[in-house]
C-alpha cells in the first residue's frame, strides 16, 4: 500500500509539473506573438515618419539603388528583430540567401576582424572593440549586386530610421528638398515614436531580456536561424571575435538628438542610452 500511495503522489507531482510547464510555454508563445505584433508596429511607425518627412520635403528620402549607405554599414540590431525576420523570411522564400550570405560575412576572414579568441564577454578586449568599430563600417552583407537590399522588408531599425529619424548628409547624395541644403538634410523629430521604442525593449527586457541583447544583424539573423551550427562555429573558434560581440545595451543610434550628442563630444554610454 505504501508503494501505491508513492507512485499517485509520483504521478500528481508529474501532472502538476507538466501543467505548470505548458503554462509557462503558453506564456512564452503569447508574448513572442506580442513583441513581433510589436515589432511591427514599429515598422509602421518609421514608414509613417517617411512618408511624413516626404510630403514635408517634396522629394523621396532614398534613391532606389543607391546602396552607398550600406556600402558603408553593417548594420547592429537586437535578437527580437532578427527573430521577426526569420518568420517573414521564410513566408517570402528568402531565408536560405538570407542565412548563407549571414554565414558567409560571419566566416570571412575580413581584414577589419583579425582577433580570434572564442566568445567575448561584451566589449572585453580594447582590440577586439576597436575591430568591431571598424566593421560597423564595412559593406552590409545583404546588399545585393543591384544595390538593393534582399532582407528590406525586415531590415533592421538602425536601417529604417536613417535619413528618417536622423540625417546623414555627409554620405547620402539625395537631392535637397523643400527646406534643405546641400550640406543639410531634414529629419522627422518622432517623439511618440521614440518613446514608444522605448517602451517596447523595456517590456521586450521584461518578458525575455535576452531578446534585447544587440549585436551584428547577419550575426544574430544566423544565430536565430541555425543556433546549433553558430554555436558550433563559435566553439571551434571560426568566428572573428568582434563579429560575435553581443551588447545588452542600446547600441543603435535611431534618432537626431543621439547624433548630436556624440558629435558634441558626449560619452557614446549616455548617447547610446538616450530615452
Ligand atoms: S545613401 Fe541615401 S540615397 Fe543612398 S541608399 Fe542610403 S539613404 Fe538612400
Ligand atoms: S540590412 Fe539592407 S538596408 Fe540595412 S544595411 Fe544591409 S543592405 Fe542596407
Amino acid at each position: 500500500m505504501p508503494k501505491l500511495l508513492a507512485y499517485q503522489s509520483f504521478i500528481q507531482c508529474f501532472y502538476k509539473l507538466k501543467l505548470k510547464v505548458e503554462r509557462k510555454m503558453r506564456e512564452t508563445f503569447d508574448e513572442m506573438i506580442e513583441a513581433l505584433k510589436g515589432m511591427h508596429l514599429i515598422h509602421d511607425g518609421f514608414r509613417e515618419a517617411d512618408q511624413a518627412l516626404k510630403d514635408k520635403i517634396g522629394v523621396e528620402t532614398c534613391i532606389s539603388g543607391c546602396g552607398i549607405c550600406c556600402k558603408n554599414n553593417t548594420p547592429f540590431a537586437k535578437i527580437i528583430e532578427s527573430i521577426n525576420s526569420i518568420s517573414v523570411l521564410t513566408g517570402q522564400g528568402k531565408l536560405k540567401r538570407a542565412l548563407s550570405l549571414a554565414e558567409g560575412w560571419l566566416l570571412d576572414h575580413s581584414k577589419e576582424a583579425k582577433t580570434y579568441e572564442g566568445r567575448p564577454v561584451n566589449l572585453a578586449s580594447p582590440q577586439v572593440h576597436s575591430e568591431w568599430l571598424k566593421l560597423r563600417q564595412t559593406q552590409c552583407p545583404f546588399l545585393q549586386d543591384n544595390m538593393q537590399c534582399l532582407v528590406h522588408d525586415v531590415r533592421p531599425l538602425a536601417c529604417r530610421a536613417y535619413g528618417v529619424t536622423f540625417e546623414e548628409h555627409d554620405i547620402c547624395p539625395r537631392k535637397p528638398g523643400f527646406g534643405e541644403t546641400l550640406t543639410q538634410h531634414c529629419y522627422t523629430k518622432s517623439d511618440e515614436l521614440r518613446k514608444f521604442v522605448n517602451r517596447y525593449w523595456d517590456q521586450c527586457h521584461e518578458w525575455k531580456s535576452e531578446w534585447t541583447v544587440g549585436g551584428f544583424f547577419p550575426t544574430l539573423l544566423f544565430r536565430a536561424g541555425n543556433e546549433k551550427k553558430f554555436r558550433e562555429y563559435v566553439a571551434n573558434n571560426q568566428i572573428a571575435s568582434a563579429k560575435i560581440v553581443g551588447l545588452d545595451t542600446e547600441v543603435s543610434l535611431l534618432w537626431q538628438p543621439q547624433i548630436e550628442m556624440l558629435r558634441a563630444g558626449m560619452s557614446p554610454d549616455l548617447v547610446t542610452s538616450y530615452r
